[in-house]
């Protein structure tokens, strides 16, 4: 009897604890050629779970810099199509799979996803048609791409590990874009994906852990007097809007990213901002590429450059 009650407990205590998220930021910019800023990728891990959210440019090499195994990834979540949040998925599917990636490759995100994936993969027909066959061999199952096109709500779940997809307001033409909610049954991250002030993300975001947010600014007279600056604005969140979707959703730490400053604004006058005109002083920064967070109850930020270390 005691035996068994010792194996219950022992299995409780096994599932009583949610495994640590870790999020690692692959990409922080926009689409502007930055070798210190590459475009929008967030890795979060928990366990054996690895969820990549967007592919911008370079995220294999980042993944490699931070030792991440290309061909472990495979589940990707889409905020939207444009380019900046998708340029590295031909690099992730060809070279995970050039790799051994023995899964099939799930990617989850907005109506036209399995359009463009389906056409990404027929780009590669001759180099997978040549890849296939001796002597390199490699096995086609690796290949297989699941594309599944999303709605706001729970998309994904393993044991307490949910992620919730929401719609937020991209504007631009853009008509469907998501925000994720990812959750571990304690702790809750939320990545706003590219966004307008959005009331649908305020409702999800309220007392989250972590908010990913991005973020644009521009010294005032330069969008009183730019058509196009005014137009990026609409397109995206400034640091006036930042400040009421703090106060309005109150976050433990908020990481900004998608970092749009433009005009020769500097990044710690946008803090700054933020920081003066916030009644409660909100945990506050910028995220760079390869920044990585431990999300618990004490935050535990740190860079995970492994290649500059061994330099
Ligand atoms: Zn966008
Ligand atoms: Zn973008």
């Amino acid at each position: 009897m005691r035996f068994f009650l010792l194996i219950f407990l022992f299995i409780f205590s096994l599932n009583a604890h949610a495994e640590v998220m870790r999020v690692l930021f692959l990409g922080t910019g926009t689409p502007r050629l930055d070798i210190e800023r590459f475009s929008q990728s967030i890795l979060i891990e928990s366990g054996d779970e690895k969820l990549l959210f967007d592919v911008g440019r370079g995220a294999a090499i980042r993944m490699s810099q931070a030792n991440i195994p290309i061909q472990d990834i495979d589940k990707v979540f889409l905020t939207h199509l444009h380019s900046d949040h998708t340029l590295g998925i031909s690099d992730l599917i060809m070279t995970g799979w050039v790799y051994q990636r023995t899964k099939k490759l799930k990617i989850f995100g907005p109506t036209g996803t399995t359009k463009f994936i389906y056409h990404l993969k027929k780009a590669f027909d001759e180099d997978i048609k040549i890849r296939t066959a001796h002597p390199e061999s490699l096995d086609p199952s690796g290949l297989i791409l699941e594309t599944n096109e999303i709605n706001e709500g729970l998309i994904y779940k393993k044991g307490r590990l949910e992620v919730f997809a929401f719609n937020v307001d991209h504007g631009g033409g853009v008509k469907e874009a998501y925000g994720y909610k990812i959750t571990n049954g304690e702790q809750t991250i939320i990545i706003s994906g590219d966004t307008n002030f959005s009331e649908n993300l305020i409702k999800y975001a309220k007392d989250c852990d972590l908010l990913i947010h991005e973020i644009a600014s521009a010294p005032k007279p330069l969008i009183k007097e730019s058509a196009k600056i005014r137009g990026l604005m609409n397109y995206h969140t400034t640091t006036e809007e930042m400040i009421k979707i703090l106060e309005l959703t109150k976050p433990r730490l908020t990481i900004l990213t998608h970092i749009l400053a433009l005009g020769g604004i500097k990044l710690e006058s946008i803090l700054k901002t933020i920081q003066d005109s916030t009644e409660n002083k909100f945990e506050i920064n910028f995220a760079y590429d390869l920044m990585a967070i431990d999300v618990k109850n004490k935050f535990n930020i740190y860079s995970v450059n492994y290649s500059k270390k061994n330099k």
